[in-house]
């Protein structure tokens, strides 16, 4: 199901523009508009989740899913081997924007701990 209202589920919709590097029947993924990496990649299941704290037991594939994929979006990238991050921003203190869930993948740049 998808939400009109939501930006991420229009991207998907090819309603508004966006630099695809992956979809598959699930998933879909993009490049960040606003890049803290060199590889920034945003990746989202089709179905519109808000974030991890509204999943429920049908997407208990899809989020398995989408972290293989976060992996093979890490190869085709290219960051695979020196190493990367994964972030699912959920709720406001942890800075969530948009609210489908969505995964970062980010690399091509030695990442601190812990993040700010
Ligand atoms: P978060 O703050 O974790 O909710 O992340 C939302 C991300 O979506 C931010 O990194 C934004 O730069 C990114 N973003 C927002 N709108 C777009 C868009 N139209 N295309 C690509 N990335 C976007």
């Amino acid at each position: 199901m998808s939400d009109s209202n939501c930006i991420f589920c229009r991207i998907i919709a090819g309603q508004i523009p966006a630099a695809k590097v992956y979809e598959d029947e699930h998933s879909f993924a993009f490049r960040d508009i606003n890049p803290q990496a060199p590889v920034h990649v945003l990746l989202i299941p089709k179905r519109h989740v808000v974030s991890l704290k509204e999943t429920a037991s049908e997407d208990h594939a899809v989020l398995g899913h989408l972290l293989i994929v976060a992996g093979k979006i890490a190869a085709q990238e290219g960051i695979a081997e020196n190493g990367f991050r994964v972030v699912a921003n959920s709720g406001g203190d942890a800075g969530q924007t948009v609210f489908h869930l969505h995964l970062h993948v980010m690399g091509g740049r030695p990442m601190a701990w812990p993040p700010g």
